[in-house]
């Protein structure tokens, strides 16, 4: 059977465009529209170019969307006074504050500062414990993203063993408790592998559903997967390309020509889970300001 490529890139316009008719409703109904605060500290390219890009998915959809941008000497103090105003505002109903922040700034204190009931990147402990604990939560973008591609593309996780290279607090463990639970979607068999794993191999060939969230390229290659895995590549690492203008090209974490030939279905990089993110991102976004109108 022909191998399935799952096109992160159609699933997440599809799910953009059932979340456009969604912020028309709200507005014409309620008359709320969902609003993000995005917070940029520094200068970091990168960091740039993922705000802007939130930015302009933000307003195509109709959603308000705000960018603070302070300079990389910008004080703790004042950051957690931005963020309290902003946990304040009734226009915001999803915060993001980019990572990373500059070293004098205490990540963790920041993150903990924000409303749960505005944490639209799911990384307050008050969401990934409800997470834990089955209780409704705002997920994390990018595990969050991985589970719609399965779902969406038809390979429902329920009664799959899920095998997850990985085990970060961002990708690998929030990935694991989204498919372990007891809900529809999910409700599958989780292993999770780390770097203290002796013989990957042994438990990568076993899987069902593979996930790879290593960043280490080739982490995975053709020999540790069965006929017919279904592989997620979370990994998005950058090799030195001479011959592509920007001098490099982007890879995932698994040695996709050599997995594919014995993949059911595999997501590609770029465009695979990578599109996803700043869908889900949205996503909670109007789930946010969703819950203000029962509250
Ligand atoms: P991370 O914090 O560095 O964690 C990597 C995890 O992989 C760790 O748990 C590590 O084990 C494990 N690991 C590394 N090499 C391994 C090996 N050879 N065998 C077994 N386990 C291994 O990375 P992350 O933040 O989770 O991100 C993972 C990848 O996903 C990166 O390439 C990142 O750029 C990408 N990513 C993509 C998106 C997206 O939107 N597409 C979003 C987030 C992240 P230990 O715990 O033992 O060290």
């Amino acid at each position: 059977m022909e191998t399935l490529i799952l096109d992160g890139k159609q699933i997440a316009e599809e799910m953009r465009a059932e979340m456009t008719a969604e912020v028309k409703r709200l507005k014409a109904e309620h008359g709320l529209v969902p609003g993000l605060a995005v917070v940029l500290v520094g200068e970091n390219p990168a960091s740039i170019s993922y705000v802007t890009a939130k930015q302009k998915a933000a307003e195509e959809m109709g959603i308000h969307s705000e960018e603070h941008r302070r300079s990389a000497d910008f004080a703790e103090e004042e950051l957690l006074k931005l963020v309290d105003q902003l946990n304040n505002d009734p226009k915001i109903h999803g915060i993001l504050v980019q990572l990373p922040l500059p070293k004098h700034i205490d990540e963790t204190k920041v993150l903990y500062k924000i409303d749960p009931d505005k944490d639209v990147d799911g990384f307050h402990p008050v969401n990934l414990g409800k997470l834990m604990i089955g209780e409704p939560a705002f997920l994390p973008c990018t595990p969050h993203g991985v589970q719609q591609i399965l779902v969406r593309s038809g390979f429902n996780p329920d009664g799959k063993h899920v095998v997850i290279v990985g085990r970060s607090n961002i990708v690998g463990k929030p990935v694991a408790n989204i498919l372990l639970q007891k809900k529809p979607g999910a409700n599958a068999t989780v292993t999770i592998c780390h770097t203290g794993t002796k013989d990957l191999a042994q438990y990568t060939c076993q899987a069902d559903i593979l996930i790879v969230a290593a960043g280490r390229p080739n982490t995975v290659n053709g020999d540790m997967v069965r006929e017919g895995v279904v592989v997620i590549d979370v990994g998005v690492n950058r090799i030195e390309d001479a011959s592509r203008p920007r001098g490099f090209r982007l890879v995932g974490d698994v040695d996709f020509e050599s997995v594919k030939p014995k993949a059911r279905a595999i997501t590609p990089v770029p465009g695979g889970v990578g599109p996803m993110t700043i869908t889900m991102l949205l996503y909670n976004t109007i789930e946010s300001a969703k819950m203000r109108l029962s509250a």
